[in-house]
């Protein structure tokens, strides 16, 4: 992602930024397409993940749909030419105006998330002298293995409608003549790395369709949601998603009859790789215990940290070159990033709260005023999550072509 001539045009750059490595983004999309691709699946784009406009430029032209949650994610798709017969709109508290904006913007299919918004989708198509396309969320009451911040198929969680209500589904669809029930959908949390996990939702996927087709309903989508986890450990090595053996679990488990489409939400697969926040060392403050790096980024550029608990690698870019420079010179075959015993700091942003902790306990080398840190793994819920807390700037954005 980083070498001698990208640290070097950061150098020359004001911090902090997010940079976006677009060939990377650029190979990781061609990876899902391909393997998505060979059993026909449909990826819809889960739009909350990074809405930079580069970032939706380069996914629209790859052919992806998009999965939005919210009127305006609704609008920006249509504004980046987004095929609207390829997004979806899902969402537990859609407002009356962005139902109303996106049956205007006729987009595919509303995924509704409970009995009374299927109520609220009818009456107002119904004023528009249109019919809405809709897939019901179930939730599968599947635990996703994740952390319990981002799991949201449980029963517990507020997202779609439980097993138990749909009877009640079905009574409302015989009533609502402004809508056309297309599928299912299913959306069970985020940053899922065990690949089982989708094995026990294709079963419930199954079990559920074949509910809807008794009970007189035909099921033209399967919308699998999104989910798929990145590896945020090893970030160079690891920098492509395992794509073929997540959509080989569903071509493997998924019952899927002739006819049906099957749709899949991908967001942190797709983006979080190709960005890292660059950030600068402000000061180093050694404390008793402590030695703490304060950087110029915090909580308002990137807040998965705080907010999550995730952890993202921390790189001191200045000093790991200057060793690799050192050691390059010096014709050793490959250099050790850190020749010298590495310090460990809390690595914290300038904000005023306590929890403006990206890390604690890092192992870096030594760390001066004035060096460039790469937080990594930033491309997805980093830059769209920033805000104007203690009135800062906003976050700028650097792209490597
Ligand atoms: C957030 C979201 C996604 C994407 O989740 P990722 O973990 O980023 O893949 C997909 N579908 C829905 C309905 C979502 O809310």
């Amino acid at each position: 992602m980083f070498n001698i001539n990208t640290i070097d045009r950061f150098q020359q750059l004001e911090t902090p930024f997010y940079y976006y490595d677009m060939g990377l983004l650029r190979q990781t999309l061609e990876a899902c397409q391909s393997a998505s691709a060979q059993y026909g699946f449909h990826v819809h784009y889960a739009m909350k993940a990074n809405f930079n406009p580069k970032v939706l430029e380069a996914i629209q032209s790859y052919g992806f749909g998009a999965d939005c949650v919210s009127g305006n994610e609704v609008k920006a798709a249509i504004n980046h030419k987004f095929d609207r017969s390829k997004v979806v709109f899902a969402g537990v508290g859609k407002s009356d105006k962005e139902i109303n904006a996106a049956l205007d913007a006729d987009i595919f299919c509303f995924n509704v998330e409970s009995v009374q918004e299927l109520i609220i989708i009818n009456d107002l198509a119904k004023a528009k002298n249109k019919k809405a396309n809709i897939a019901i969320r179930i939730n599968p009451n599947v635990d996703a293995h994740t952390h319990h911040y981002i799991t949201t198929g449980l029963e517990e969680n507020k997202f779609g409608i439980n097993i138990w209500q749909l009877n009640d589904v079905a009574e409302t669809l015989r009533k609502c003549p402004s809508l056309q029930f297309v599928g299912i959908h299913f959306h069970i949390g985020s940053q899922i790395t065990d690949l089982e996990v989708y094995r026990s939702l294709c079963i419930r996927i199954n079990e559920m369709q074949d509910w809807f087709e008794d009970h007189g309903f035909q099921v033209k989508v399967l919308n699998t949601g999104g989910g798929l986890g990145v590896d945020y450990h090893h970030p160079d090595t690891n920098n492509i998603p395992d794509f073929e053996g997540y959509f080989k679990v569903f071509k493997d488990f998924l019952n899927v009859k002739p006819g049906q489409e099957v749709h899949f939400e991908l967001g942190r697969a797709l983006v979080a790789q190709c960005s890292a926040l660059i950030s600068r060392v402000l000061y180093v403050k050694n404390g008793l215990k402590k030695h703490f790096l304060v950087l110029d980024a915090g909580m308002t550029e990137l807040i998965r940290p705080m907010l999550y608990q995730a952890y993202q690698k921390i790189e001191n870019l200045s000093q790991n070159s200057k060793f690799e420079i050192q050691n390059t010179e010096e014709g050793s075959e490959k250099p050790p990033l850190i020749t010298h015993s590495p310090l460990k700091y809390d690595v914290v942003g300038p904000i005023c709260e306590s929890t403006d902790c990206f890390q604690k306990d890092v192992e870096l080398p030594e760390s001066f005023r004035g060096d460039l840190f790469a937080i990594r793994t930033a491309g997805a819920y980093g830059e769209v999550m920033a805000s104007g807390y203690n009135l800062r700037d906003r976050v700028q954005s650097v792209y490597s072509e």
